[in-house]
């Protein structure tokens, strides 16, 4: 810890650990953030989230931003608050509403949670989000960090974050090897604690916790990147012991898999409507979320897909076939694969090409109707 006197308490869940080793961080904390902040102020990306002073808006940022690129947020935060500007407007939607404009950004579950959020913030804060880390991290989907974001950032508590971004700046730093485990994590927030400025009476402008945490996790984002840090450009190069030397963990390898949908259309007078179906509520990957009917490999076999694409989710690459009825092989006899599709349990609907955009479609159903020029991009159809 360094010489200066500004001494904060440690995070709630941080108090746990026992054997605390901050004998390592023997730099002073003051200059560390006086050096991190100078980079900021001329660094900082400008993100439609950055200096908003809406706690709502800042949630909305940081929920929309775990496991997402911060390009693809760009776009579905503005729209999002366009469709939903406060906490209220969310509540009272159809979580259907909610969840089409989520399509594309994965990981849904966010989005219900959000949705709850904003009901348990409607109701029993009477639509205003309550200002510390304690009682943030009583809404549904807040947790330590996404709590630490958002009173930091919109209420300037000091409160440190460690996303994952701000724990490998932190590891590198220190010259630790990553560890797994809830006490490896703890050790390294209390280390992110001391280095964060305490809570500060000035005005929201003068947010030093939340520009700090804010600052830390940039500098992952732009400098101390997974790969190759660019550490002549870093503005704490003088306190790491690493400088590009520290050892990077192997990345998970990439699975495959092969799937198949239908593309059913059918014309209703003028009205184009496509046949989705609802993935269960059961299974683990976009629960609940619409896509084209699922068919099994080899109830296409021999078939020309009308459009092949390649998708990534997490750690597998899917392979993704879409057939029509149109060409089928010659000779065949067999059931059409409407047919084969509707012989199995889902929950499905006809939906018109025009209303694709206010379904709540998986990013790769989304995708495929994009490709096949049967839905327009979604601003235009918010927009209208
Ligand atoms: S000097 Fe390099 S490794 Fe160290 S924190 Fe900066 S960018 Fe990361």
């Amino acid at each position: 810890m360094g010489s200066e006197a500004e001494g904060n308490p440690p995070p709630t869940s941080a108090a746990a650990v026992t054997e605390l080793d901050v004998s390592r961080l023997d730099f002073s904390a003051l200059r560390f953030r006086r050096l991190l902040r100078a980079w900021y102020t001329e660094n900082a990306r400008e993100l439609p989230w950055r200096g908003a002073q809406d706690p709502y808006a800042i949630w909305l940022s940081e929920i929309m931003l775990q496991q997402t690129r911060v390009s693809t947020v760009v776009d579905r935060y503005t729209q999002f608050l366009h469709r939903f500007p406060t906490i209220h407007a969310l509540a009272v939607a159809d979580e259907e509403d909610v969840l089409a404009l989520w399509s594309g950004l994965g990981y849904y579950r966010r989005a219900r949670m959000l949705h709850r959020g904003a009901q348990f913030v409607d109701r029993e804060f009477d639509g205003k989000l309550p200002r510390t880390l304690g009682k943030l991290r009583m809404l549904p989907g807040v947790g330590e960090y996404t709590g630490a974001a958002i009173a930091s950032i919109a209420f300037g508590e000091s409160v440190a974050v460690l996303d994952g971004n701000v724990e490998r700046v932190l590891l590198r730093i220190l010259g630790q090897a990553e560890r797994n485990g809830s006490q490896a994590r703890a050790r390294l927030l209390q280390v992110a604690q001391q280095l964060i400025p305490p809570s500060s009476r000035r005005p929201a402008a003068e947010n030093r916790a939340g520009d700090h945490n804010q600052a830390m996790m940039e500098l992952g984002a732009m400098i101390c990147l997974p790969r190759s840090p660019l550490c002549s450009h870093c503005p704490v190069l003088e306190m790491c012991k690493t400088r590009g030397e520290h050892p990077t963990r192997p990345r998970a390898r990439m699975q495959s898999r092969t799937v198949a949908h239908l593309l059913a259309l059918r014309k209703r007078g003028v009205v184009t409507e496509v046949l989705l179906e609802r993935r269960p509520a059961d299974v683990s990957l976009m629960a609940g979320m619409m896509e084209l009917p699922a068919l099994p490999l080899n109830a296409s076999q021999g078939r020309e897909p009308v459009l092949r694409l390649r998708h990534a989710i997490t750690n597998t690459n899917y392979y993704v076939q879409v057939f029509s009825e149109g060409a089928k092989p010659s000779g065949e006899a067999d059931a059409s694969l409407l047919e084969k599709v509707l012989a199995t349990k889902a929950e499905r609907k006809w939906v018109a090409t025009s209303r694709l955009s206010q379904q709540p479609l998986t990013g790769v159903t989304r995708k495929t109707l994009q490709r096949l020029n049967l839905m327009s991009v979604p601003k235009l159809a918010i927009d209208a």
